[in-house]
């Protein structure tokens, strides 16, 4: 089972992180076409009407690998390349999702979609937004060895270090206290 995280604080962010990229070990958590569109389900975005298809997940991968090489660069103060502006745009003019509203008023459907196209249109303007805003400036990559996953930091104080606290905060957490607990013992 694939586990998502939604805990990098924006929709592009949360997409570039299905997959990671640590040392020596690389998880794809979008492998095929059925965890794209169990990805999207849980993003209230719409599957295709008759199943997203192999070309849906090569578009969403070319995306997510454009949004991550450019928001990296952009953090960096290294500017983005023609291709990824490029691709991010492409995906931007594709028209977004219809939803209906239900017949009790507080529910939505998506209406089903001919393939990827208006769910990724949905996650490149999301980066677009993010890219050209203030909010870039908030951008964080965690502070956890070997992690390196992109975040959107809201805290107030502005000083958030982990993607997650629960998988990276908690291990630097656990860390620092093995080490204060050896360097005690050896007083
Ligand atoms: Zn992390």
């Amino acid at each position: 089972m694939t586990e998502f995280d939604r805990g990098a604080g924006s929709l592009c962010l949360d997409f570039v992180a299905t997959v990671r990229d640590w040392p020596g070990r690389r998880i794809e958590l979008l492998a095929t076409p059925a965890e794209l569109t169990g990805w999207f389900e849980e993003q209230g975005l719409p599957a295709a009407a008759g199943g997203l298809t192999e070309p849906d997940l090569l578009a969403a991968r070319d995306l997510r690998g454009a949004v991550n090489e450019t928001t990296r660069g952009l953090i960096a103060s290294r500017p983005p390349t023609p291709e990824d502006i490029r691709l991010i745009n492409k995906a931007a003019r594709r028209p977004t999702p219809m939803f209906l509203l239900g017949p009790g008023g507080r529910t939505r459907t998506p209406v089903p979609e001919p393939d990827a196209g208006a769910a990724l249109s949905v996650i490149a303007r999301d980066a677009i937004n993010l890219l050209a805003g203030p909010d870039l400036g908030r951008v964080r990559a965690c502070d956890s060895d070997g992690c390196a996953t992109l975040f959107l930091d809201r805290s107030p104080s502005g000083r958030r270090r982990w993607c997650s606290m629960r998988r990276c905060g908690g291990r630097v957490a656990a860390a620092n206290y093995r080490r204060r607990r050896a360097t005690r013992s050896q007083a």
